[in-house]
C-alpha cells in the first residue's frame, strides 16, 4: 500500500498541487477507556471492545469513552489549511516557528544560487505558492530584522509543522465535519490519520471508500 509519507505532495485539484502530511506519533488510552464503560456497563473489561464498537457512533453521550482516548499527530500543512483546523477548539497543538525558519534557515540561503532557493522553496512552501519577488521581500525584511515585514509578507501557502494533541470524540468531530469539505487537505488528513491510528473501526470513515 502507498504510504502516507509518499503521498506528501501527491494531491492535484483543478491544476493546484497540495501538501498535507500527518505522522502519529503517540496513542494511548483505549484500555482506559474500556474500563470505564465497563464501569458505566457492570460488565466485565472483557467483553467491552464489541461494546465500544456499537456505541462509537452514538452521539449525545453514550459514546463519551472516545474522550478518553487520545492521539498525537504531527502535521505539516499549509497555514491557510491551520486556520481552518483551529476553529476545532477541543484539543491542543505545538507548532513550529516560522521566525525560526525565515530568519534562521532562509537568512542561510544565497538567493544567486537558484538550486538553493528551489530547495528552500520545496521545503518550505506549498507548491507554486511564493514568488522569488516574494521571497526576496521576506529575506530583505529578515536582513533588517524587521518582523513584522517578514510577518505580513508570508504567504499562505507556507508550511507549518505543529503537534495536535485530541481525543477520539474530537476526532470523530472533525471527520464527520470534514471528510466532504472542498478543500482537498481535509480528505488527505483524514486518509492519512485513519491508516495510522490503532482503532479506526471506533471512528467515521472517508465518504466513497
Ligand atoms: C456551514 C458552516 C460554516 C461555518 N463557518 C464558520 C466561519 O465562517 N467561521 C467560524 O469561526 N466558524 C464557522 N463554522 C463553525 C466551525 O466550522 C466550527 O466551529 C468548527 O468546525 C469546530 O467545530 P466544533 O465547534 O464542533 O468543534 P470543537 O470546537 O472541537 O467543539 C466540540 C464540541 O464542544 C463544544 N464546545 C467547544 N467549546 C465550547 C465552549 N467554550 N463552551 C461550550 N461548548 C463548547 C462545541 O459546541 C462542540 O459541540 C461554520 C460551520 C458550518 C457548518
Amino acid at each position: 500500500m502507498e504510504s502516507a509519507i509518499e503521498r506528501e505532495k501527491t494531491e492535484h485539484t483543478a491544476g493546484s498541487a497540495v501538501y498535507m502530511r500527518v505522522r502519529k506519533v503517540n496513542e494511548a488510552g483505549y484500555e482506559a477507556a474500556l474500563l470505564g464503560l465497563s464501569h458505566n456497563k457492570k460488565q466485565c473489561p472483557e467483553k467491552m471492545e464489541a461494546v465500544a464498537r456499537r456505541l462509537a457512533d452514538k452521539d449525545g453521550g453514550h459514546n463519551k469513552f472516545l474522550e478518553s482516548i487520545i492521539v498525537w499527530l504531527d502535521v505539516r500543512a499549509p497555514r491557510y489549511w491551520w486556520q481552518e483546523a483551529d476553529t476545532f477548539r477541543l484539543s491542543t497543538k505545538q507548532s513550529e516557528s516560522t521566525m525560526h525558519t525565515l530568519s534562521g534557515e532562509l537568512l542561510a540561503v544565497n538567493l544567486d544560487d537558484a538550486d538553493a532557493v528551489a530547495a528552500f522553496l520545496e521545503a518550505n512552501f506549498e507548491p507554486d505558492s511564493c514568488s522569488l519577488e516574494t521571497l526576496r521581500a521576506i529575506h530583505q525584511a529578515a536582513v533588517r530584522q524587521d518582523i513584522v515585514g517578514v510577518k505580513k509578507r508570508l504567504p499562505e501557502g507556507f508550511l507549518q509543522t505543529r503537534l495536535w494533541c485530541m481525543s477520539y470524540r474530537t476526532l470523530r468531530n472533525i471527520i464527520l465535519q470534514r471528510r466532504t469539505h472542498r478543500l482537498p487537505h481535509w480528505r488527505e488528513f483524514i486518509r492519512q490519520t485513519l491508516e495510522q491510528v490503532e482503532h479506526p473501526e471506533l471512528l467515521p470513515g472517508l465518504v466513497g471508500e
